[in-house]
């Protein structure tokens, strides 16, 4: 790993809210932006406010973000001398930051390493049972071949398992199985998909938890042997596997426990030098944590955890990649109320389909402790190429409750015509006495959807 250097022109290598993120927390420090983009997104505000803009390929994400070749080649053209990936496209990709790091650039990120052993969720979970965090039980490593050792693994994890992919991702991958009869179709059917979406048909067992709880750590760590955890996450409104909705603090969670485990995450990144921010993602189930993977990039919902500690995340990026010293400690992390994000996706809100097209109208919320995170503006037009996420809004209030109600006036207020969009379905969760109470389990959501229908 080389030595971390300072620089003052930053490539964003993504596209959409995050790249305006990311260009905010660039300005904010001084630093120039290069935005590069496909010749889909020309118009995209990031684009147009950028010091340099640079078009790097069409609209497929195959020949443009995801691009190596051309994202590097960007760089040495622009005279940038670090790139931030974003979330998506090539944050989690360890070859990527290498080849960044050998053509003598920085990556805002961890090292290709880490990138590695936490994208191979069996070396992960190795790696953070050895350095004490505690895991969902499981196989604690590849499958056998043999089928009949693979019954008898899942005898002794007991029924119902859950088949994984050790390099799955955004959701995929992952087939739950009730009893013998079904583990060998299921373990041969993971297998093919696996090897098809990630060429890698490595799988693993773990227990399968019924009514767990999504709940993740935050966390920051720089070049300098200091790591702090930001609290928690609960990110447990979901549907296939997708976040819908997440919150900071979790409801309902003693601070003692979340502590805990805090420490122990960031005491895992000590051991394993991580550097940068970075995500473990627990199950939480009858007052016990399981680590499922470690994301190694900036998330989605990093918002609510700013909004509650106060803490500019993408900024602390930026700054830990230039080799500064983190300014705070943790006795100096403290969270104060409750933040709620709703991601806002372009699509059908009963069937979920993509809805792709020009918004005609989008009128935004505001107010006290309403936070916009969006790269849309009137007339801009959806594309059907990327995911369909056209913004975030994030309420902050001094109790859950009042968050609660910022974010269902928010939501009230929001007007978007030209294409349909999910604020419906959260208009309704909010209003929903289960999720007002706090605490919903990962199927909540599902089965609340299930008996609308
Ligand atoms: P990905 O990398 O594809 O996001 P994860 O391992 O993070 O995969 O799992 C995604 C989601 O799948 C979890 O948030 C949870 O809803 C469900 N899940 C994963 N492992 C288990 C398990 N052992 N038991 C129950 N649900 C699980």
């Amino acid at each position: 790993m080389s030595a971390p250097r300072r620089f003052n022109r930053v490539l964003i290598a993504n596209r959409g809210e995050i790249a305006l993120r990311i260009q905010r927390a660039c300005r904010a420090l001084g630093l120039e932006t290069v935005a590069v983009h496909s010749e889909a997104d020309a118009e995209s505000r990031h684009v147009r406010q950028a010091d340099i803009a640079l078009c790097i390929g069409p609209a497929p994400a195959a020949r443009s973000y995801l691009d190596a070749d051309a994202l590097l080649l960007a760089a040495r053209a622009t005279g940038a001398s670090a790139i931030h990936p974003g979330y998506g496209f090539l944050s989690e990709n360890a070859d990527f930051a290498d080849a960044v790091e050998a053509a003598g650039l920085t990556f805002i990120g961890p090292t290709g390493a880490s990138i590695r052993m936490m994208g191979d969720k069996i070396t992960a979970k190795r790696a953070m049972r050895d350095a004490g965090v505690p895991c969902v039980p499981g196989s604690d490593g590849p499958l056998p071949a043999e089928m009949d050792a693979v019954h008898a693994l899942a005898a002794q994890i007991g029924f119902p398992v859950i088949v994984k992919a050790s390099g799955g991702g955004g959701g995929r991958g992952m087939r739950v199985v009730w009893n013998a009869e079904e583990l060998g179709e299921a373990v041969t059917l993971t297998a093919k998909e696996a090897q098809q979406a990630f060429g890698n048909p490595t799988l693993y067992l773990e227990r399968f938890m019924q009514k767990p709880r999504h709940i993740e750590i935050q966390v920051l760590c720089d070049t300098h042997g200091t790591a702090l955890w930001l609290g928690a996450r609960d990110c447990s409104l979901q549907r296939r596997h997708q976040k819908v909705l997440e919150e900071a603090p979790a409801p309902g969670i003693p601070p003692d426990i979340i502590a805990e485990i805090g420490e122990r995450c960031a005491e895992a990144c000590r051991r394993i030098f991580y550097r940068g921010a970075g995500t473990f993602e627990f199950l939480y189930e009858d007052g016990i944590f399981a680590f499922i993977e470690m994301n190694t990039r900036v998330q989605v919902e990093h918002p609510i955890t700013e909004a509650t500690t106060g803490i500019d995340i993408v900024a602390a990026q930026l700054q830990i990649a230039q080799g500064e010293k983190l300014a705070i400690r943790q006795q100096d992390v403290a969270t104060h109320g409750h933040a709620i994000e709703c991601r806002i996706n372009a699509e059908d809100p009963l069937s979920f389909m993509p809805s792709p097209g020009r918004i005609t109208r989008w009128d935004l919320p505001g107010g006290p402790g309403v936070r916009i995170d969006t790269h849309v503006t009137a007339g801009y037009t959806v594309q059907p190429y990327y995911d369909s996420l056209i913004g975030k809004i994030i309420a902050h209030g001094t109790t859950r409750q009042e968050a609660i109600a910022r974010l269902r006036v928010a939501l009230a207020e929001m007007q978007v015509e030209g294409v349909s969009t999910n604020i419906p379905l959260h208009r309704d969760v909010l209003a929903d006495p289960h999720f007002q109470e706090g605490g919903v389990d990962i199927h909540y959501l599902e089965r609340w959807l299930a008996d609308r229908t």
